[in-house]
């Protein structure tokens, strides 16, 4: 983060100021490309913000909490999302915060407590493997995004997923079905029925590895360490009320990551943290 240019991204952001504002012969604003991008608060979905942005879109922010703990990741998205509207100006849009917690905080306990014991890790090869996650992303990302098109006389609206290519060993378990980059372009298909928007899917990495999003990352200048990766944090007491998080080294996003980061010449990727205040709000230490 410190080693921005904030001059030149100015710059940058006036380079695609016609973009923005594409007035008619009234005057009138008329946005061209919008995306609508479930961000979780991970380098992911952060990168694939990014690169929309340089791809010309402009962007909506989306949040869902479905039932997981998210209040690191959502401490994450806040600081990413507030760093791009610093940067990107008007291009990045208010992020909507879609709380389906109640409705499936119970299941995705149920599903835990599977997890838990082990039987997801031994059907699917992922530990942390969440049913069918992109696939609801996207219908909410669709949903919102048109209404969003229907109010700002948008041409065409994309669906951002920041899925990237597994190894073979992975897909071939067969549970990991809405990462494939079949999965984007049956739901292309399934957009095109849409005859009053244009709507597309939007996953550039889909043929891309984890690495690969990691040296985007790093072109495209994306605070890497202000995103969160780790499902199962350590906790380290700073003082009566504020709790360090840091990510665990152990669980296979770490690892992961690691990898990756390792891949594309960044060892310290694993080098971020959070303050959270003793009741798991966030706070800023420093
Ligand atoms: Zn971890």
């Amino acid at each position: 983060m410190d080693n921005y240019n904030f001059k030149k991204i100015g710059g940058y952001t006036e380079f695609f100021k016609e973009d923005i504002l594409n007035l008619d012969t009234e005057g009138k604003n008329h946005m061209t490309k919008l995306a609508t991008i479930s961000m979780s608060g991970g380098l992911d979905s952060t990168t694939l913000a990014y690169k929309a942005i340089e791809d010309g879109f402009n962007i909506l922010p989306l949040n869902i909490n479905y039932g997981q703990k998210n209040v690191i990741e959502l401490k994450a998205f806040k600081e990413v999302v507030s760093n791009m509207k610093d940067q990107f100006g008007t291009r990045v849009l208010e992020p909507i915060y879609l709380d389906l917690n109640k409705i499936m905080s119970p299941i995705i306990e149920s599903w835990q407590k599977q997890r838990d014991s082990g039987k997801i890790l031994e059907k699917t090869g992922f530990e942390f493997y969440t049913p069918s996650r992109n696939l609801l992303f996207s219908v909410f990302a669709v949903h919102l995004g048109e209404v969003m098109a229907n109010d700002k006389s948008l041409l065409s609206l994309a669906i951002g997923l920041g899925i990237h290519k597994h190894s073979d060993d992975i897909y071939s378990k067969g549970d990991y079905w809405d990462i494939t980059p079949e999965f984007v372009e049956r739901l292309d298909h399934l957009m095109e029925l849409n005859d009053s928007t244009k709507v597309s899917m939007y996953a550039p990495y889909a043929n891309s590895t984890k690495a690969d999003i990691v040296k985007d990352a790093i072109r495209l200048k994306v605070p890497i360490s202000s995103t969160w990766t780790c499902y199962d944090p350590v906790k380290t007491k700073v003082d009566k009320t504020i709790i360090k998080y840091t990510p665990c080294l152990e669980c296979e996003a770490c690892k992961e990551r690691q990898q990756a980061g390792e891949e594309a010449g960044t060892k310290d990727i694993n080098d971020y943290y959070i303050y959270l205040n003793e009741v798991g709000l966030i706070c800023d230490k420093d």
